[in-house]
């Protein structure tokens, strides 16, 4: 999971804010990161657990 964080900082160094060449040098370094960024706030909705899972229902 820190690998996410760290490739982040990585573009950084190339790119100093979020624009879309930001997101698409993130996508060239690692095209499944979108996934995980999926993955993790599934995650931290879990944990934190602010937010109620959408399959119980009734
Ligand atoms: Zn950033």
């Amino acid at each position: 999971m820190h690998r996410l964080c760290l490739l982040h900082e990585l573009c950084h160094i190339a790119e100093h804010n979020h624009s879309e060449k930001f997101y698409r040098l993130m996508n060239q370094m690692m095209p499944k990161w979108e996934g995980m960024k999926n993955k993790l706030d599934a995650m931290a909705n879990l944990i934190i657990g602010d937010t109620l899972p959408r399959s119980i229902s009734g």
